[in-house]
Protein backbone atom coordinates (compact mmCIF):
# COMPACT_ATOMS: atom_id res chain seq x y z
CA UNK A 1 0.00 0.00 0.00
CA UNK A 2 3.38 2.11 -0.64
CA UNK A 3 1.54 4.56 -3.11
CA UNK A 4 -1.83 4.15 -1.44
CA UNK A 5 -3.63 7.30 -1.30
CA UNK A 6 -7.64 7.58 -0.33
CA UNK A 7 -8.39 10.28 -1.78
CA UNK A 8 -7.25 9.64 -5.38
CA UNK A 9 -8.83 5.89 -4.64
CA UNK A 10 -12.58 7.58 -4.00
CA UNK A 11 -11.87 9.34 -7.37
CA UNK A 12 -11.44 6.87 -9.47
CA UNK A 13 -14.09 5.04 -8.55
CA UNK A 14 -16.38 5.60 -11.57
CA UNK A 15 -20.20 5.07 -11.21
CA UNK A 16 -23.33 6.53 -13.58
CA UNK A 17 -27.53 6.79 -13.51
CA UNK A 18 -29.08 3.76 -15.48
CA UNK A 19 -29.79 6.52 -17.62
CA UNK A 20 -26.36 8.05 -17.83
CA UNK A 21 -26.53 10.42 -15.33
CA UNK A 22 -23.36 11.64 -13.77
CA UNK A 23 -24.64 10.46 -10.58
CA UNK A 24 -25.95 7.28 -9.65
CA UNK A 25 -29.46 6.69 -9.59
CA UNK A 26 -30.92 6.28 -5.80
CA UNK A 27 -32.32 2.96 -5.18
CA UNK A 28 -36.36 3.50 -4.44
CA UNK A 29 -37.10 0.33 -3.52
CA UNK A 30 -37.35 -2.24 -0.38
CA UNK A 31 -37.89 -4.79 -2.21
CA UNK A 32 -36.49 -6.35 -5.71
CA UNK A 33 -38.10 -8.99 -7.91
CA UNK A 34 -36.51 -12.02 -9.12
CA UNK A 35 -37.33 -13.66 -12.71
CA UNK A 36 -36.95 -17.04 -11.11
CA UNK A 37 -38.09 -18.21 -8.29
CA UNK A 38 -34.89 -20.61 -7.94
CA UNK A 39 -32.43 -17.60 -7.86
CA UNK A 40 -34.66 -16.60 -5.33
CA UNK A 41 -33.87 -19.47 -3.16
CA UNK A 42 -30.11 -18.84 -4.01
CA UNK A 43 -30.01 -15.44 -2.98
CA UNK A 44 -31.28 -16.23 0.51
CA UNK A 45 -28.31 -18.35 0.86
CA UNK A 46 -26.23 -16.31 0.06
CA UNK A 47 -24.86 -17.31 -3.10
CA UNK A 48 -25.85 -14.58 -5.21
CA UNK A 49 -23.65 -12.31 -6.47
CA UNK A 50 -24.88 -9.02 -7.40
CA UNK A 51 -28.41 -9.82 -6.55
CA UNK A 52 -31.05 -8.10 -4.41
CA UNK A 53 -32.76 -9.13 -1.88
CA UNK A 54 -33.94 -6.84 0.46
CA UNK A 55 -33.10 -3.30 1.24
CA UNK A 56 -32.17 -3.89 5.02
CA UNK A 57 -29.42 -6.39 3.59
CA UNK A 58 -28.04 -4.03 0.53
CA UNK A 59 -29.38 -1.64 -1.57
CA UNK A 60 -27.66 -0.56 -4.80
CA UNK A 61 -27.34 3.24 -3.03
CA UNK A 62 -25.70 1.65 -0.34
CA UNK A 63 -22.92 -0.88 -2.07
CA UNK A 64 -22.10 2.58 -4.15
CA UNK A 65 -21.50 4.16 -0.65
CA UNK A 66 -19.74 0.78 0.46
CA UNK A 67 -17.20 1.04 -2.09
CA UNK A 68 -16.42 4.60 -1.96
CA UNK A 69 -15.60 4.06 1.79
CA UNK A 70 -14.02 0.83 1.12
CA UNK A 71 -11.62 2.35 -1.36
CA UNK A 72 -10.87 5.39 1.48
CA UNK A 73 -10.10 2.94 4.13
CA UNK A 74 -8.68 0.13 1.51
CA UNK A 75 -10.30 -2.31 2.63
CA UNK A 76 -12.16 -5.29 0.26
CA UNK A 77 -15.45 -3.93 0.97
CA UNK A 78 -17.35 -2.06 3.77
CA UNK A 79 -21.10 -2.04 4.87
CA UNK A 80 -22.94 1.47 5.88
CA UNK A 81 -25.14 1.92 8.27
CA UNK A 82 -27.98 4.40 9.84
CA UNK A 83 -25.46 5.78 12.41
CA UNK A 84 -22.19 5.56 13.96
CA UNK A 85 -23.55 3.53 17.08
CA UNK A 86 -25.20 0.92 14.26
CA UNK A 87 -21.55 0.73 12.98
CA UNK A 88 -19.64 -0.07 16.19
CA UNK A 89 -22.18 -2.27 18.06
CA UNK A 90 -23.32 -5.13 15.35
CA UNK A 91 -19.08 -4.93 14.59
CA UNK A 92 -18.47 -5.55 18.35
CA UNK A 93 -21.64 -7.87 18.58
CA UNK A 94 -20.67 -10.06 15.67
CA UNK A 95 -16.94 -10.90 17.09
CA UNK A 96 -18.01 -11.31 20.70
CA UNK A 97 -20.31 -13.26 23.04
CA UNK A 98 -20.82 -14.28 26.22
CA UNK A 99 -17.75 -15.03 28.05
CA UNK A 100 -15.83 -12.84 25.40
CA UNK A 101 -14.04 -9.78 26.55
CA UNK A 102 -12.59 -6.91 24.80
CA UNK A 103 -9.52 -4.77 25.44
CA UNK A 104 -10.12 -0.80 24.91
CA UNK A 105 -8.94 2.71 25.20
CA UNK A 106 -10.98 4.23 28.05
CA UNK A 107 -10.78 7.62 26.10
CA UNK A 108 -13.33 6.45 23.31
CA UNK A 109 -16.64 8.16 22.24
CA UNK A 110 -19.21 8.40 25.39
CA UNK A 111 -21.76 6.41 23.56
CA UNK A 112 -19.11 3.88 22.92
CA UNK A 113 -17.90 3.76 26.43
CA UNK A 114 -21.38 3.53 27.90
CA UNK A 115 -22.27 0.75 25.58
CA UNK A 116 -19.23 -1.55 26.84
CA UNK A 117 -19.64 -0.47 30.19
CA UNK A 118 -23.12 -0.71 30.28
CA UNK A 119 -25.13 -2.66 27.84
CA UNK A 120 -22.03 -5.67 26.61
CA UNK A 121 -22.38 -7.14 30.62
CA UNK A 122 -25.70 -8.06 29.27
CA UNK A 123 -24.46 -10.18 27.20
CA UNK A 124 -21.74 -11.75 28.83
CA UNK A 125 -19.25 -9.28 26.92
CA UNK A 126 -16.69 -7.60 29.84
CA UNK A 127 -13.90 -5.10 28.97
CA UNK A 128 -11.10 -3.56 30.29
CA UNK A 129 -10.19 -0.26 29.96
CA UNK A 130 -6.93 0.98 29.73
CA UNK A 131 -4.70 3.92 28.80
CA UNK A 132 -4.17 3.14 24.73
CA UNK A 133 -0.59 4.91 24.27
CA UNK A 134 0.84 2.57 26.98
CA UNK A 135 1.49 -0.97 24.96
CA UNK A 136 2.25 -2.72 28.20
CA UNK A 137 -0.44 -1.88 29.76
CA UNK A 138 -2.71 -2.98 26.58
CA UNK A 139 -0.86 -6.18 26.87
CA UNK A 140 -1.25 -6.79 30.13
CA UNK A 141 -5.06 -6.53 30.35
CA UNK A 142 -5.57 -9.15 27.50
CA UNK A 143 -6.78 -12.50 28.94
CA UNK A 144 -7.62 -15.79 27.04
CA UNK A 145 -10.79 -14.66 26.78
CA UNK A 146 -9.81 -11.51 24.57
CA UNK A 147 -11.46 -11.17 21.39
CA UNK A 148 -11.17 -7.58 20.42
CA UNK A 149 -8.43 -4.70 20.97
CA UNK A 150 -10.79 -1.83 20.60
CA UNK A 151 -9.58 2.43 20.05
CA UNK A 152 -9.76 5.70 18.04
CA UNK A 153 -7.13 6.93 16.17
CA UNK A 154 -7.36 10.39 17.97
CA UNK A 155 -9.75 9.85 20.82
CA UNK A 156 -12.41 11.80 21.80
CA UNK A 157 -11.96 14.35 23.34
CA UNK A 158 -8.45 14.44 24.68
CA UNK A 159 -6.90 13.58 20.82
CA UNK A 160 -4.57 11.11 22.57
CA UNK A 161 -3.16 8.73 19.05
CA UNK A 162 -3.16 5.25 18.98
CA UNK A 163 -0.12 3.72 18.01
CA UNK A 164 -1.70 1.30 15.35
CA UNK A 165 1.44 -0.08 14.51
CA UNK A 166 2.20 -1.10 17.74
CA UNK A 167 -1.15 -2.44 19.19
CA UNK A 168 -1.42 -4.57 15.57
CA UNK A 169 1.33 -6.38 16.20
CA UNK A 170 -0.22 -6.80 19.98
CA UNK A 171 -3.51 -8.07 18.31
CA UNK A 172 -1.03 -10.52 15.97
CA UNK A 173 0.76 -11.70 18.80
CA UNK A 174 -2.69 -12.54 20.64
CA UNK A 175 -4.94 -13.80 17.94
CA UNK A 176 -6.92 -10.80 18.64
CA UNK A 177 -8.98 -8.39 16.14
CA UNK A 178 -8.20 -4.92 15.94
CA UNK A 179 -11.51 -2.62 15.62
CA UNK A 180 -9.90 1.25 14.81
CA UNK A 181 -12.91 4.00 14.87
CA UNK A 182 -11.22 6.44 12.63
CA UNK A 183 -13.63 9.10 13.18
CA UNK A 184 -11.71 12.10 13.84
CA UNK A 185 -9.33 11.74 10.99
CA UNK A 186 -10.66 10.19 8.08
CA UNK A 187 -7.77 10.82 4.88
CA UNK A 188 -5.42 11.65 7.26
CA UNK A 189 -5.14 8.16 8.52
CA UNK A 190 -5.37 4.98 6.81
CA UNK A 191 -5.64 2.72 10.03
CA UNK A 192 -5.53 -0.87 7.48
CA UNK A 193 -2.29 0.11 6.17
CA UNK A 194 -0.62 0.50 10.10
CA UNK A 195 -2.38 -3.00 10.31
CA UNK A 196 -5.60 -2.74 11.68
CA UNK A 197 -8.07 -5.18 11.23
CA UNK A 198 -11.88 -3.78 11.15
CA UNK A 199 -11.75 0.66 10.56
CA UNK A 200 -15.36 2.33 11.65
CA UNK A 201 -16.20 5.98 11.10
CA UNK A 202 -19.32 7.90 12.41
CA UNK A 203 -20.50 9.36 8.56
CA UNK A 204 -22.23 12.14 10.54
CA UNK A 205 -18.81 13.75 11.38
CA UNK A 206 -16.32 14.70 8.71
CA UNK A 207 -17.35 12.57 5.66
CA UNK A 208 -21.16 13.72 5.40
CA UNK A 209 -19.46 17.10 6.68
CA UNK A 210 -22.91 19.08 6.12
CA UNK A 211 -24.20 18.50 9.86
CA UNK A 212 -27.56 16.79 8.29
CA UNK A 213 -27.49 13.62 9.15
CA UNK A 214 -26.37 10.31 11.45
CA UNK A 215 -24.94 7.93 9.41
CA UNK A 216 -21.81 4.82 9.93
CA UNK A 217 -19.47 2.46 8.54
CA UNK A 218 -17.79 -1.06 8.89
CA UNK A 219 -14.73 -1.08 6.52
CA UNK A 220 -13.35 -4.92 6.60
CA UNK A 221 -12.86 -8.00 4.70
CA UNK A 222 -15.29 -9.59 2.44
CA UNK A 223 -15.77 -12.12 4.74
CA UNK A 224 -16.23 -10.24 7.71
CA UNK A 225 -19.03 -7.81 5.97
CA UNK A 226 -20.79 -10.96 4.69
CA UNK A 227 -21.14 -12.63 8.42
CA UNK A 228 -22.36 -9.00 9.40
CA UNK A 229 -25.24 -9.27 6.86
CA UNK A 230 -25.74 -12.94 7.31
CA UNK A 231 -29.43 -13.54 7.35
CA UNK A 232 -29.48 -15.90 9.84
CA UNK A 233 -26.68 -14.84 12.11
CA UNK A 234 -25.33 -11.46 11.32
CA UNK A 235 -25.46 -8.47 13.92
CA UNK A 236 -26.40 -5.91 11.27
CA UNK A 237 -28.48 -7.91 9.29
CA UNK A 238 -30.58 -8.86 12.29
CA UNK A 239 -30.40 -5.71 14.76
CA UNK A 240 -31.49 -3.58 11.51
CA UNK A 241 -29.79 -0.39 11.33
CA UNK A 242 -29.86 0.17 8.22
CA UNK A 243 -29.14 3.36 6.35
CA UNK A 244 -31.84 4.83 4.27
CA UNK A 245 -30.92 5.15 0.19
CA UNK A 246 -31.61 8.68 0.01
CA UNK A 247 -29.08 9.15 2.90
CA UNK A 248 -26.56 7.20 1.46
CA UNK A 249 -27.08 9.16 -1.93
CA UNK A 250 -26.74 11.96 -0.24
CA UNK A 251 -23.23 11.53 1.80
CA UNK A 252 -21.81 9.85 -1.21
CA UNK A 253 -22.34 13.13 -3.25
CA UNK A 254 -20.76 15.40 0.03
CA UNK A 255 -17.83 12.71 -0.04
CA UNK A 256 -16.89 14.29 -3.33
CA UNK A 257 -15.34 17.11 -1.39
CA UNK A 258 -13.84 15.25 1.36
CA UNK A 259 -10.40 15.59 0.81
CA UNK A 260 -11.15 19.76 0.05
CA UNK A 261 -12.71 20.03 3.59
CA UNK A 262 -9.84 18.02 5.32
CA UNK A 263 -7.04 20.26 3.93
CA UNK A 264 -9.28 23.26 4.84
CA UNK A 265 -9.86 22.08 8.53
CA UNK A 266 -6.27 20.95 9.20
CA UNK A 267 -4.95 24.19 7.84
CA UNK A 268 -6.94 26.42 10.12
CA UNK A 269 -7.32 24.25 13.69
CA UNK A 270 -3.36 24.08 12.62
CA UNK A 271 -3.35 28.01 12.41
CA UNK A 272 -5.11 28.37 15.67
CA UNK A 273 -3.81 25.86 17.84
CA UNK A 274 -0.32 27.42 17.37
CA UNK A 275 -1.07 30.88 18.34
CA UNK A 276 -3.22 30.31 21.20
CA UNK A 277 -0.64 28.32 22.24
CA UNK A 278 2.03 30.90 21.91
CA UNK A 279 -0.42 32.95 23.37
CA UNK A 280 0.17 30.71 26.92
CA UNK A 281 -3.56 29.18 26.69
CA UNK A 282 -3.38 25.23 27.16
CA UNK A 283 -3.77 23.82 23.87
CA UNK A 284 -3.72 20.20 22.20
CA UNK A 285 -3.49 19.91 19.22
CA UNK A 286 -1.96 16.56 17.35
CA UNK A 287 -0.07 18.96 15.32
CA UNK A 288 1.74 20.99 17.91
CA UNK A 289 5.55 19.65 18.95
CA UNK A 290 4.46 19.92 22.54
CA UNK A 291 1.55 17.10 22.06
CA UNK A 292 2.85 14.03 23.86
CA UNK A 293 2.05 11.63 20.52
CA UNK A 294 3.06 14.36 17.84
CA UNK A 295 5.95 12.20 16.40
CA UNK A 296 3.84 8.90 16.52
CA UNK A 297 1.02 10.48 14.62
CA UNK A 298 3.18 12.57 11.81
CA UNK A 299 4.54 9.11 10.93
CA UNK A 300 1.10 7.83 10.80
CA UNK A 301 -0.81 10.14 8.52
CA UNK A 302 -0.73 10.74 4.83
CA UNK A 303 0.96 14.03 5.12
CA UNK A 304 -1.17 16.15 2.17
CA UNK A 305 -4.23 16.06 5.06
CA UNK A 306 -3.04 17.62 7.75
CA UNK A 307 -3.00 16.64 11.58
CA UNK A 308 -7.22 17.34 11.14
CA UNK A 309 -9.75 19.71 13.01
CA UNK A 310 -9.88 19.04 16.24
CA UNK A 311 -8.48 20.91 19.05
CA UNK A 312 -9.03 21.51 22.68
CA UNK A 313 -8.61 24.44 24.80
CA UNK A 314 -7.95 24.34 28.82
CA UNK A 315 -9.61 27.88 29.46
CA UNK A 316 -9.05 27.02 33.62
CA UNK A 317 -13.26 26.49 34.78
CA UNK A 318 -16.10 25.43 33.78
CA UNK A 319 -17.62 28.89 34.47
CA UNK A 320 -15.46 29.79 31.91
CA UNK A 321 -15.50 27.74 29.55
CA UNK A 322 -19.38 27.89 29.52
CA UNK A 323 -19.08 32.15 29.33
CA UNK A 324 -16.36 32.12 26.48
CA UNK A 325 -18.91 29.38 24.55
CA UNK A 326 -21.42 31.81 24.40
CA UNK A 327 -19.78 34.70 23.71
CA UNK A 328 -18.10 33.35 20.64
CA UNK A 329 -20.95 31.78 19.72
CA UNK A 330 -23.08 35.71 19.76
CA UNK A 331 -19.95 36.87 18.04
CA UNK A 332 -21.16 33.75 14.99
CA UNK A 333 -17.80 32.31 15.72
CA UNK A 334 -19.64 29.16 16.12
CA UNK A 335 -21.99 27.24 17.63
CA UNK A 336 -22.03 25.88 20.91
CA UNK A 337 -22.86 21.79 19.57
CA UNK A 338 -21.82 18.70 20.18
CA UNK A 339 -20.41 17.07 16.84
CA UNK A 340 -17.31 18.05 14.71
CA UNK A 341 -16.91 18.39 10.96
CA UNK A 342 -19.40 20.98 10.27
CA UNK A 343 -18.18 24.20 7.85
CA UNK A 344 -18.72 25.94 10.80
CA UNK A 345 -16.66 25.69 14.04
CA UNK A 346 -18.43 23.79 17.03
CA UNK A 347 -17.61 23.67 20.25
CA UNK A 348 -18.54 22.21 23.67
CA UNK A 349 -17.54 21.21 27.43
CA UNK A 350 -17.16 17.91 26.72
CA UNK A 351 -17.16 16.83 30.84
CA UNK A 352 -20.70 17.95 30.73
CA UNK A 353 -21.86 17.23 27.34
CA UNK A 354 -20.43 14.44 24.93
CA UNK A 355 -18.17 12.63 27.84
CA UNK A 356 -20.63 12.77 30.35
CA UNK A 357 -21.00 9.15 30.46
CA UNK A 358 -17.71 8.79 32.03
CA UNK A 359 -17.96 9.27 35.58
CA UNK A 360 -16.64 12.15 36.87
CA UNK A 361 -13.38 10.33 39.19
CA UNK A 362 -12.77 8.78 36.07
CA UNK A 363 -12.88 11.96 33.97
CA UNK A 364 -10.28 13.77 36.31
CA UNK A 365 -8.03 10.82 36.27
CA UNK A 366 -8.10 10.77 32.26
CA UNK A 367 -6.95 14.54 32.42
CA UNK A 368 -10.80 15.73 31.55
CA UNK A 369 -10.73 18.77 33.10
CA UNK A 370 -13.50 21.08 33.93
CA UNK A 371 -11.99 24.18 32.07
CA UNK A 372 -11.84 22.30 29.11
CA UNK A 373 -13.43 23.31 25.60
CA UNK A 374 -13.28 20.73 22.60
CA UNK A 375 -13.42 22.86 18.83
CA UNK A 376 -14.26 21.16 15.58
CA UNK A 377 -12.60 23.76 13.83
CA UNK A 378 -14.80 25.31 10.74
CA UNK A 379 -14.05 26.07 7.29
CA UNK A 380 -13.29 29.86 7.52
CA UNK A 381 -11.89 31.13 5.21
CA UNK A 382 -9.86 34.20 6.44
CA UNK A 383 -8.96 32.06 9.72
CA UNK A 384 -6.24 34.99 10.81
CA UNK A 385 -9.69 37.26 10.94
CA UNK A 386 -11.08 34.09 12.92
CA UNK A 387 -8.18 34.28 15.47
CA UNK A 388 -8.38 38.02 16.27
CA UNK A 389 -11.94 37.57 17.02
CA UNK A 390 -11.73 34.46 19.27
CA UNK A 391 -8.80 35.93 20.63
CA UNK A 392 -11.03 39.29 21.51
CA UNK A 393 -13.69 37.13 23.30
CA UNK A 394 -11.01 35.95 25.63
CA UNK A 395 -9.58 39.56 26.13
CA UNK A 396 -12.76 40.61 27.06
CA UNK A 397 -13.79 37.48 29.33
CA UNK A 398 -9.60 38.10 30.97
CA UNK A 399 -8.58 34.50 29.70
CA UNK A 400 -5.97 36.04 27.89
C1 LIG B 1 -20.06 10.60 16.97
C2 LIG B 1 -19.12 9.49 17.16
C3 LIG B 1 -19.57 8.17 17.21
C4 LIG B 1 -21.04 7.81 17.13
O1 LIG B 1 -21.55 8.09 15.89
P1 LIG B 1 -23.14 8.43 15.63
O2 LIG B 1 -23.17 8.68 14.17
O3 LIG B 1 -23.47 9.60 16.47
O4 LIG B 1 -23.88 7.21 16.05
C5 LIG B 1 -18.64 7.17 17.36
N1 LIG B 1 -17.31 7.44 17.48
C6 LIG B 1 -16.86 8.69 17.45
C7 LIG B 1 -15.40 8.93 17.57
C8 LIG B 1 -17.73 9.76 17.30
O5 LIG B 1 -17.26 11.01 17.29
Amino acid sequence: MDNFNPADNIQDLQYFGEFGGVNPSISDSSTYTFLSAKTMFDTFEGNMEGCYLYSRHSSPSNLYLDKALAAMEGTETANVSASGMGAITPTLLQLCGAGDHIVSSRTIYGGTYAFLKNFAPRMGIKTTFVDITKLDLVEAAITPDTKVLYCETVSNPLLEVADIAGLSKIAKKHNLTLVVDNTFSPLSVTPIKLGADIVIHSLTKYINGSSDTVGGVTCASQEFINSLKDVNSGASMLLGPTMDSMRSASVMKNMRTLHLRIKQHSYNAAYLAERFEKDGLKTVYPGLASHPSHKIYASMINPEYGFGGMMTLDVGSLAKANELMELMQAKNLGYLAVSLGFYKTLFSAPGTSTSSEIPLEEQAEMGLTDGLIRFSIGLDNDIERTYQMMKACMQELSIL
